[in-house]
Protein backbone atom coordinates (compact mmCIF):
# COMPACT_ATOMS: atom_id res chain seq x y z
CA UNK A 1 0.00 0.00 0.00
CA UNK A 2 1.26 3.31 -0.59
CA UNK A 3 2.64 5.79 2.16
CA UNK A 4 2.25 9.41 2.57
CA UNK A 5 6.17 9.29 2.72
CA UNK A 6 7.24 6.74 0.13
CA UNK A 7 10.51 7.60 -0.92
CA UNK A 8 11.45 10.11 1.64
CA UNK A 9 14.56 10.25 3.87
CA UNK A 10 13.33 11.92 7.63
CA UNK A 11 16.21 12.60 10.09
CA UNK A 12 14.52 12.73 13.80
CA UNK A 13 16.37 14.56 16.45
CA UNK A 14 15.45 13.02 19.91
CA UNK A 15 13.94 10.06 18.09
CA UNK A 16 14.18 7.34 20.98
CA UNK A 17 12.01 8.17 23.23
CA UNK A 18 8.50 9.43 23.83
CA UNK A 19 7.08 12.07 21.11
CA UNK A 20 9.83 11.78 18.38
CA UNK A 21 9.68 8.09 18.68
CA UNK A 22 6.34 8.07 18.10
CA UNK A 23 6.95 10.54 15.13
CA UNK A 24 9.37 7.97 13.76
CA UNK A 25 7.41 5.01 14.26
CA UNK A 26 4.47 6.57 12.35
CA UNK A 27 6.60 7.81 9.85
CA UNK A 28 8.07 4.79 8.79
CA UNK A 29 5.08 3.18 8.78
CA UNK A 30 4.04 6.04 5.87
CA UNK A 31 7.04 4.50 3.76
CA UNK A 32 9.69 7.15 4.44
CA UNK A 33 13.38 5.76 5.86
CA UNK A 34 14.44 6.66 9.12
CA UNK A 35 17.68 8.45 11.02
CA UNK A 36 16.82 8.69 14.82
CA UNK A 37 19.84 10.98 16.25
CA UNK A 38 19.66 11.04 20.10
CA UNK A 39 21.76 10.98 22.92
CA UNK A 40 21.38 7.35 22.96
CA UNK A 41 19.18 3.99 21.26
CA UNK A 42 17.49 3.04 24.15
CA UNK A 43 13.75 4.21 24.84
CA UNK A 44 13.71 6.66 28.25
CA UNK A 45 10.46 5.13 28.99
CA UNK A 46 11.59 1.41 27.90
CA UNK A 47 10.42 -1.07 25.40
CA UNK A 48 11.78 -1.93 21.93
CA UNK A 49 14.25 1.00 20.41
CA UNK A 50 12.85 2.55 17.42
CA UNK A 51 15.21 1.16 15.00
CA UNK A 52 14.70 -2.25 15.81
CA UNK A 53 10.93 -1.61 16.04
CA UNK A 54 10.98 -0.06 12.34
CA UNK A 55 13.64 -2.40 10.86
CA UNK A 56 11.24 -4.97 12.15
CA UNK A 57 8.49 -3.41 10.09
CA UNK A 58 10.57 -4.17 7.04
CA UNK A 59 11.74 -0.21 6.69
CA UNK A 60 15.27 0.74 6.53
CA UNK A 61 16.77 2.87 9.79
CA UNK A 62 19.66 3.75 11.81
CA UNK A 63 20.75 5.34 14.76
CA UNK A 64 23.16 8.05 14.96
CA UNK A 65 24.68 8.77 18.46
CA UNK A 66 23.98 13.07 18.55
CA UNK A 67 24.14 15.48 21.16
CA UNK A 68 22.52 18.26 19.31
CA UNK A 69 24.20 21.31 21.06
CA UNK A 70 27.44 19.97 19.42
CA UNK A 71 26.54 21.31 15.60
CA UNK A 72 29.42 18.73 14.04
CA UNK A 73 27.32 15.77 15.99
CA UNK A 74 24.17 17.49 13.96
CA UNK A 75 25.71 17.96 10.95
CA UNK A 76 27.02 14.16 10.95
CA UNK A 77 23.04 13.03 11.56
CA UNK A 78 21.97 15.21 9.01
CA UNK A 79 25.08 13.92 6.58
CA UNK A 80 23.84 10.20 7.44
CA UNK A 81 20.24 10.26 5.95
CA UNK A 82 22.64 10.49 2.44
CA UNK A 83 22.84 7.03 3.27
CA UNK A 84 19.18 6.74 1.92
CA UNK A 85 18.86 9.36 -0.78
CA UNK A 86 19.36 12.71 1.08
CA UNK A 87 17.16 14.54 3.65
CA UNK A 88 13.83 15.43 2.81
CA UNK A 89 12.30 15.84 6.31
CA UNK A 90 13.89 17.20 9.33
CA UNK A 91 11.85 16.49 12.77
CA UNK A 92 13.62 19.21 15.42
CA UNK A 93 12.37 17.64 18.29
CA UNK A 94 14.95 16.69 20.79
CA UNK A 95 13.94 19.26 23.85
CA UNK A 96 14.58 19.34 27.71
CA UNK A 97 12.53 20.95 30.33
CA UNK A 98 12.69 22.69 33.86
CA UNK A 99 10.25 24.76 35.67
CA UNK A 100 12.32 26.70 38.34
CA UNK A 101 11.07 30.69 39.42
CA UNK A 102 12.30 33.39 37.19
CA UNK A 103 15.41 34.59 39.93
CA UNK A 104 16.58 31.24 40.87
CA UNK A 105 17.48 30.02 37.11
CA UNK A 106 21.00 29.65 36.72
CA UNK A 107 23.53 30.93 33.30
CA UNK A 108 24.64 27.22 33.58
CA UNK A 109 20.76 26.08 33.31
CA UNK A 110 20.07 28.65 30.67
CA UNK A 111 22.56 27.75 28.65
CA UNK A 112 21.65 24.25 28.91
CA UNK A 113 18.12 24.75 28.34
CA UNK A 114 18.61 26.87 25.34
CA UNK A 115 21.67 25.20 23.84
CA UNK A 116 19.71 21.58 24.01
CA UNK A 117 16.03 23.30 22.44
CA UNK A 118 16.85 25.96 20.35
CA UNK A 119 20.61 26.40 19.43
CA UNK A 120 20.20 22.56 18.53
CA UNK A 121 17.29 23.31 16.27
CA UNK A 122 18.72 26.27 14.45
CA UNK A 123 21.83 24.40 13.80
CA UNK A 124 20.12 21.14 12.42
CA UNK A 125 18.07 23.12 10.30
CA UNK A 126 21.03 24.67 8.87
CA UNK A 127 22.43 21.24 7.89
CA UNK A 128 19.30 19.93 6.65
CA UNK A 129 18.13 23.16 4.31
CA UNK A 130 22.13 23.30 2.98
CA UNK A 131 21.55 19.49 1.49
CA UNK A 132 17.92 20.44 0.57
CA UNK A 133 19.14 23.50 -1.68
CA UNK A 134 22.21 20.90 -3.07
CA UNK A 135 19.54 18.32 -4.05
CA UNK A 136 16.67 20.49 -5.08
CA UNK A 137 13.81 18.55 -4.11
CA UNK A 138 12.89 21.13 -1.40
CA UNK A 139 11.81 19.82 1.97
CA UNK A 140 9.99 19.67 5.41
CA UNK A 141 11.39 20.67 8.31
CA UNK A 142 8.77 20.27 11.74
CA UNK A 143 9.69 21.96 14.77
CA UNK A 144 8.54 20.54 18.03
CA UNK A 145 7.94 23.58 20.28
CA UNK A 146 5.31 23.80 22.42
CA UNK A 147 1.86 25.76 23.98
CA UNK A 148 4.87 27.53 26.34
CA UNK A 149 5.90 28.63 22.95
CA UNK A 150 2.87 30.79 22.39
CA UNK A 151 1.56 31.51 26.14
CA UNK A 152 3.54 32.56 29.26
CA UNK A 153 2.92 31.20 32.59
CA UNK A 154 5.10 31.39 36.26
CA UNK A 155 8.19 28.99 36.42
CA UNK A 156 8.83 28.47 32.89
CA UNK A 157 10.94 31.46 31.57
CA UNK A 158 13.17 29.97 30.41
CA UNK A 159 11.34 26.84 28.59
CA UNK A 160 9.16 29.96 27.18
CA UNK A 161 12.42 31.58 25.56
CA UNK A 162 13.10 28.65 23.83
CA UNK A 163 10.15 27.26 22.61
CA UNK A 164 8.93 30.87 21.89
CA UNK A 165 12.71 31.24 19.55
CA UNK A 166 11.63 28.00 18.05
CA UNK A 167 8.23 29.17 16.39
CA UNK A 168 9.75 32.55 15.03
CA UNK A 169 12.82 30.41 13.89
CA UNK A 170 10.03 28.02 12.07
CA UNK A 171 8.53 31.57 10.29
CA UNK A 172 11.55 33.18 9.73
CA UNK A 173 13.28 30.14 7.76
CA UNK A 174 9.58 29.58 6.17
CA UNK A 175 10.27 33.19 4.62
CA UNK A 176 13.53 32.52 3.41
CA UNK A 177 13.35 29.13 2.44
CA UNK A 178 9.74 29.21 0.84
CA UNK A 179 11.01 30.31 -2.46
CA UNK A 180 13.51 27.04 -2.50
CA UNK A 181 10.23 24.41 -1.96
CA UNK A 182 11.35 24.23 1.94
CA UNK A 183 8.60 24.25 4.20
CA UNK A 184 8.64 24.73 7.85
CA UNK A 185 6.81 24.63 10.01
CA UNK A 186 5.83 24.35 14.51
CA UNK A 187 4.18 22.16 16.30
CA UNK A 188 3.03 23.28 19.67
CA UNK A 189 1.82 20.33 22.02
CA UNK A 190 -0.06 20.77 25.11
CA UNK A 191 0.25 17.94 28.00
CA UNK A 192 1.33 14.90 26.10
CA UNK A 193 2.49 11.56 28.66
CA UNK A 194 6.10 11.02 28.15
CA UNK A 195 8.82 10.45 30.33
CA UNK A 196 9.57 14.00 30.50
CA UNK A 197 5.97 14.91 32.10
CA UNK A 198 6.65 11.63 34.01
CA UNK A 199 9.97 11.42 35.50
CA UNK A 200 11.47 15.02 34.77
CA UNK A 201 8.12 17.07 36.06
CA UNK A 202 5.82 14.64 37.90
CA UNK A 203 2.45 14.72 36.21
CA UNK A 204 1.55 11.68 35.07
CA UNK A 205 0.83 9.07 38.19
CA UNK A 206 -0.20 12.02 40.49
CA UNK A 207 -3.22 14.00 41.27
CA UNK A 208 -2.02 16.67 38.77
CA UNK A 209 -2.45 14.51 36.10
CA UNK A 210 -6.65 14.38 36.76
CA UNK A 211 -6.45 18.06 38.08
CA UNK A 212 -5.21 19.18 34.70
CA UNK A 213 -6.82 16.81 32.16
CA UNK A 214 -10.05 18.37 33.79
CA UNK A 215 -9.13 21.77 32.30
CA UNK A 216 -8.31 20.31 28.99
CA UNK A 217 -11.80 20.61 26.73
CA UNK A 218 -11.30 17.02 25.18
CA UNK A 219 -10.58 15.68 28.80
CA UNK A 220 -8.10 13.70 27.85
CA UNK A 221 -3.83 14.43 27.91
CA UNK A 222 -2.07 13.87 24.91
CA UNK A 223 0.20 11.16 23.74
CA UNK A 224 2.82 10.89 21.24
CA UNK A 225 0.39 9.17 18.29
CA UNK A 226 -1.65 12.67 18.40
CA UNK A 227 2.01 14.42 17.99
CA UNK A 228 3.13 11.97 15.44
CA UNK A 229 -0.31 12.51 13.22
CA UNK A 230 0.28 16.20 12.76
CA UNK A 231 3.63 15.70 12.44
CA UNK A 232 2.96 13.50 9.38
CA UNK A 233 0.59 16.45 7.87
CA UNK A 234 3.34 19.05 8.32
CA UNK A 235 5.87 16.30 6.50
CA UNK A 236 3.78 14.88 4.02
CA UNK A 237 2.63 16.44 0.33
CA UNK A 238 -0.71 16.72 2.02
CA UNK A 239 0.06 19.97 3.48
CA UNK A 240 2.10 21.56 0.20
CA UNK A 241 0.30 25.02 0.70
CA UNK A 242 1.58 25.21 4.18
CA UNK A 243 4.50 26.89 5.43
CA UNK A 244 5.32 29.59 8.44
CA UNK A 245 2.01 27.75 10.29
CA UNK A 246 1.70 26.62 14.12
CA UNK A 247 -0.38 23.79 14.60
CA UNK A 248 -1.34 23.45 18.37
CA UNK A 249 -2.13 19.76 19.60
CA UNK A 250 -3.69 20.51 23.03
CA UNK A 251 -7.04 19.12 23.16
CA UNK A 252 -8.22 22.46 23.10
CA UNK A 253 -6.45 23.92 26.38
CA UNK A 254 -4.78 27.10 24.92
CA UNK A 255 -7.79 28.48 23.13
CA UNK A 256 -10.49 26.60 24.48
CA UNK A 257 -11.04 27.12 27.93
P1 LIG B 1 11.31 12.80 26.29
O1 LIG B 1 12.18 13.20 27.40
O2 LIG B 1 10.39 11.64 26.45
O3 LIG B 1 12.18 12.55 24.97
C1 LIG B 1 13.14 13.48 24.58
C2 LIG B 1 14.22 12.80 23.77
O4 LIG B 1 15.18 13.81 23.43
C3 LIG B 1 14.97 11.71 24.55
O5 LIG B 1 15.14 10.56 23.77
C4 LIG B 1 16.31 12.38 24.87
O6 LIG B 1 17.38 11.46 24.96
C5 LIG B 1 16.47 13.31 23.67
N1 LIG B 1 17.42 14.38 23.97
C6 LIG B 1 17.49 15.17 25.08
N2 LIG B 1 18.55 15.98 25.00
C7 LIG B 1 19.17 15.69 23.82
C8 LIG B 1 20.34 16.18 23.19
N3 LIG B 1 21.11 17.12 23.77
N4 LIG B 1 20.68 15.69 21.98
C9 LIG B 1 19.93 14.71 21.39
N5 LIG B 1 18.83 14.20 21.96
C10 LIG B 1 18.46 14.68 23.17
O7 LIG B 1 10.48 14.12 25.93
P2 LIG B 1 9.17 14.33 25.04
O8 LIG B 1 8.05 14.65 25.96
O9 LIG B 1 9.02 13.26 24.05
O10 LIG B 1 9.58 15.70 24.32
C11 LIG B 1 9.88 15.81 22.94
C12 LIG B 1 9.74 17.26 22.52
O11 LIG B 1 8.39 17.69 22.73
C13 LIG B 1 10.61 18.23 23.33
O12 LIG B 1 11.12 19.23 22.47
C14 LIG B 1 9.64 18.83 24.31
O13 LIG B 1 10.06 20.11 24.77
C15 LIG B 1 8.38 18.90 23.47
N6 LIG B 1 7.14 18.98 24.23
C16 LIG B 1 6.76 17.98 25.08
C17 LIG B 1 5.56 18.08 25.79
C18 LIG B 1 5.07 17.02 26.73
O14 LIG B 1 4.06 17.26 27.41
N7 LIG B 1 5.69 15.87 26.81
C19 LIG B 1 4.76 19.22 25.61
C20 LIG B 1 5.19 20.22 24.75
C21 LIG B 1 6.37 20.09 24.05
Amino acid sequence: MAGDLDGKAAVITGGASGIGRGIATKFAAEGATIVVADLHPEPREGGTPVVEAVTEMGVEAIYVECDVTNVEEIRAAIDAADEFGGIDILVNNAGIYHSKPFLDVTEEEYEQLLDVNLKGAFFAAQAAVEKMLEHERGGAIVNISSVAGLIGSANNSTYSASKGGVRLLTYALASEYGPSGIRVNAIHPGLIQTEMTTEDIQIFGTDAEEQIRGTVPLRRSGLPEDIAEGALYLASDRSSFVTGESLVIDGGSTYAR
